[in-house]
């Protein structure tokens, strides 16, 4: 079987793991903080705070924007739930905006279409780590004085108007799932432009203490903290940290070899009429997280048949992205059309792509896929 995704660890990572462990240091200590900081220079920011999951990253960003019980948060429905979710996480009401077809994102339009006085806060996701249009995102929430919070949690790698998505983020969102392209098991980081909302966060992934553990363990005089709003504990581990200083290493080289199996793909489906590929937007370039293709009524099939067929084939795709306004926790939540949302939750797979991927397993998944169109 042909897995849709396979995370890439090496033994630099099980020795980082287990010299972590051997340290004597498991929880969050010298290792996280090298992480955070390695992580945020990498992706242009001025600083970074590791947590446990990007779930719990969206969770502190709206909690440090302030936004709770009455205000309103534009989100994408076409994402994983975990963004509308966060909304809900601080007593505020997601109200689902649709997204372009081409890049699945949100737009300065679709956001327009829904954003009302309420509205205190938009979560833009790069959906699948195909960039959002950074620069007229952030000019128009800007604008409108709603704060912006990117969700990047597939999109370390990608950039936006040549620089790395992350670079100008007054706050954005990652996930280390392995799922994604660098992984830590679990975990998730915050960057932010601004030192002061740096200090904030760390303060509350730790349980509002105005002294983190690692530097009272690290001092030789008694330190006593204080608890100065209430905070949570959504640290990441140093042995997470440490696997993710080698995955961070590796960045690049998974970014790369993930743009030239998307390259290929695309050419081996260039002649499939009725399939289209996701592909760079205009602005930036794509880490190909996630690379789905769309079908149409041309190519003959409707995409769980596709999916199944695949499966008997022994190749492992998935739907594409999901969309939380058509499952059961959004029942009843009140929202307008999002006919670009369910076209593409619909219409789309998600194929096996990983960096361990041969051209050998690939030009297998090509021929099923010329082989299941109806001609
Ligand atoms: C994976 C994902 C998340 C959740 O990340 P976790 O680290 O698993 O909490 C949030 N948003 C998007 C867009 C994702 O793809």
């Amino acid at each position: 079987m042909i897995p849709v995704m396979r995370p890439y660890l090496g033994e630099e990572e099980a020795r980082a793991a287990a010299d972590a462990v051997r340290s004597g240091w498991v929880a969050q200590g010298p290792r996280v903080a090298e992480f955070e900081q390695a992580f945020a220079h990498r992706v242009g920011a001025a600083e970074g705070v590791a947590v446990s999951s990007c779930t719990t990253a969206l969770h502190l960003a709206l909690v440090v924007l302030g936004v709770g019980p009455g205000d309103e948060v534009v989100v994408p429905s076409l994402s994983f739930i975990a963004t509308a979710n966060a909304a809900r996480y601080v007593g505020a009401t997601p109200v689902f905006a649709d997204v372009e077809l081409a890049t699945g994102n949100l737009t300065v339009a679709t956001v327009d279409a829904v954003r009302t006085p309420r509205t205190r806060a938009v979560i833009a996701v790069h959906q699948g780590g195909v960039p959002f249009d950074v620069a007229a995102l952030r000019a128009a929430c800007q604008d409108w004085g709603i704060a912006l919070v990117e969700d990047a949690a597939c999109a370390a790698g990608s950039t936006a108007h040549g620089r790395p998505v992350g670079a100008g983020a007054r706050i954005a969102a990652w996930s280390f799932h392995p799922r994604k392209v660098l992984t830590t098991g679990e975990g998730g980081a915050l960057t932010v432009d601004d030192p002061d909302l740096a200090v904030r966060l760390r303060r509350l992934r730790e349980h509002g203490m105005n002294v983190s553990a690692a530097a009272r363990h690290a001092s030789t005089q008694p330190v006593l903290e204080s608890y100065l709003e209430t905070g949570f504990n959504y640290r990441m581990t140093d042995v997470q940290a440490a696997i993710g200083l080698v995955q961070l290493g590796r960045l690049d080289a998974m970014v790369a070899r993930r743009r030239e199996l998307a390259a290929r793909y695309r050419a081996l489906l260039a002649d499939l009429d009725g399939l289209t590929p996701v592909r760079d937007p205009a602005y930036g370039t794509a880490n190909f997280q996630s690379f789905w293709v769309l079908l149409d009524e041309r190519y003959g099939r409707p995409r769980n048949e596709v999916l199944a067929l695949l499966a008997e084939a022994g190749i492992s795709a998935r739907r594409g992205i999901m969309a939380a306004h058509l499952e059961p926790a959004y029942a009843g939540t009140a929202h307008g059309d999002l006919p670009v949302t369910e076209r593409l939750t619909r219409d789309s797979l998600i194929l096996p792509l990983f960096h361990e991927l041969t051209e050998a397993d690939q030009d297998r998944v090509a021929e099923a896929l010329h082989k299941l169109a109806v001609r």
